[in-house]
């Protein structure tokens, strides 16, 4: 029993899966649930945003272009151990290059044997549990205010799941959802940075109130694939953080041509659904290493031309690297404007000793084992230059 507790919260600690829920629709100003605050101040600058390299899907703006797609859902590309120590397309480019969690066990039958598995055989966690959803989206001085308890628009799974859950053969997942207490504060116009960054475990947040988590399991591996979620593509941590790995298939993307946005990256970019301006589906060939590119799309209530993040059935599933630069790196340790180490080994701080709350959760475990401390949740591990052992976030240490 305690194994499985200890499988299941490591390989959520690091799961690094990247899983946009589809966007709602993105008028910028009164989309149901959210309050998506109006363009106000940011009229301003929305056209610089765009990367140096705009591969621009502008040609013909066929805004009523019906969406299809060539993409073969029952042969999809096995992710495992896809990260990277530099910007690379189809990879994440991850401050974690260790992985040394445990995932769910289980061999899932959805796996082709040939490299691939089948998205649409994979189980499913069985149930219809609504939530006090509360999320809010405000601008202010040109930031982007995200507050919320972290519960969906839309229904869940049941959590823990259930030994009578088909699921529960391939994840015993014993967590529990449970309310959080989220304030994001991320640029309203983000710019692209110099250079990527890497990223840890969370990566934004989407539309439906939902943390967005980067592709991975604690093992370095495909997320998607390993770990089963609910009909919504989501299911909780040990923290009682429910999140996403990929794409909700409960964010409705309500627009022709190109997707409507699904949600935020911690840079401030967009997050889009599946689809370019001309209504095919898109795939890693036609995203850059960071799974974005620039086109016009849809912001704060205006049509314009910058850089953007998309959607893909394609491991990394939604983000690589940040192309912006990050505000925050988690849900937990938001605000303090970290800047994240470019080479990969982000583990650990520079000559101080880790905060005594970091330290305090780590007692009485061992290196490597999954920790948490408040909403943020990491593997416990010495940080270069200290001698204690403590509780480093996936995505480095906390500010
Ligand atoms: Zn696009």
């Amino acid at each position: 029993m305690k194994r499985y507790l200890i499988l299941l919260t490591i390989s959520f600690l690091l799961t690094a899966c990247l899983f946009p829920p589809p966007p709602p629709p993105q008028t910028g100003s009164n989309s149901p649930t959210e309050s998506l605050s109006p363009a106000n101040d940011q009229s301003s600058q929305n056209q610089n945003q765009a990367s140096p390299t705009p591969e621009a899907e502008s040609e013909s703006h066929s805004h009523d272009a019906p969406h299809t797609s060539d993409v073969d859902a029952t042969h999809l590309e096995i992710g495992d151990g896809k990260y990277s120590t530099s910007p690379r397309v189809g990879y994440i480019f991850s401050c974690q290059t260790q992985f040394n969690g445990q995932g769910a066990a289980g061999n899932p039958t959805w796996l082709n044997g040939d490299g691939t598995w089948n998205a649409l055989i994979k189980a499913v966690v069985d149930g219809s549990v609504s939530w006090p959803h509360s999320f809010t989206i405000s601008i202010q001085n040109n930031q982007r205010v995200f507050t919320g308890n972290g519960l969906p628009d839309h229904t869940t799974g049941n959590y823990p799941i259930s030994p009578s859950d088909d699921a529960y053969v391939y994840d015993r997942n014993p967590n529990s959802i449970s309310e959080q207490n989220i304030t994001l504060t991320l640029p309203a116009t983000p710019t692209v940075a110099a250079q990527p960054s890497c990223m840890g475990g969370e990566v934004g947040i989407m539309l439906s109130g939902v943390v967005l988590f980067n592709a991975f399991d604690a093992l370095g591996r495909d997320a998607q694939v390993h770990e089963v979620q609910d009909e919504c593509d989501g299911h909780p941590q040990q923290a009682g953080v429910y999140h996403y790995h990929a794409l909700s298939d409960c964010l409705a993307d309500t627009q022709t041509g190109h997707s409507a946005l699904m949600g935020y990256a911690f840079d401030g970019f967009g997050i889009y659904g599946y689809y370019d301006e001309d209504g095919t589906e898109i795939t890693n060939a036609d995203l850059d290493e960071c799974h974005g590119h620039v086109g016009v799309i849809e912001w704060d209530g205006q049509s314009v031309e910058m850089y953007h993040y998309h959607a893909t059935r394609e491991f990394p599933y939604t983000v690589g690297c940040f192309k912006g630069t990050p505000s925050v790196r988690s849900i937990g340790g938001q605000g303090q404007n970290q800047q994240p180490q470019q080479g990969g080994q982000n583990q650990g701080g520079q000559g101080q000793q880790p905060p005594q709350e970091a330290i305090n959760a780590c007692v009485g475990l061992s290196q490597g084992a999954s920790c948490s401390v408040g909403n943020m949740t990491g593997t416990c591990m010495t940080p270069p230059n200290t001698t204690q052992l403590a509780c480093v976030p996936a995505g480095g240490p906390p500010p």
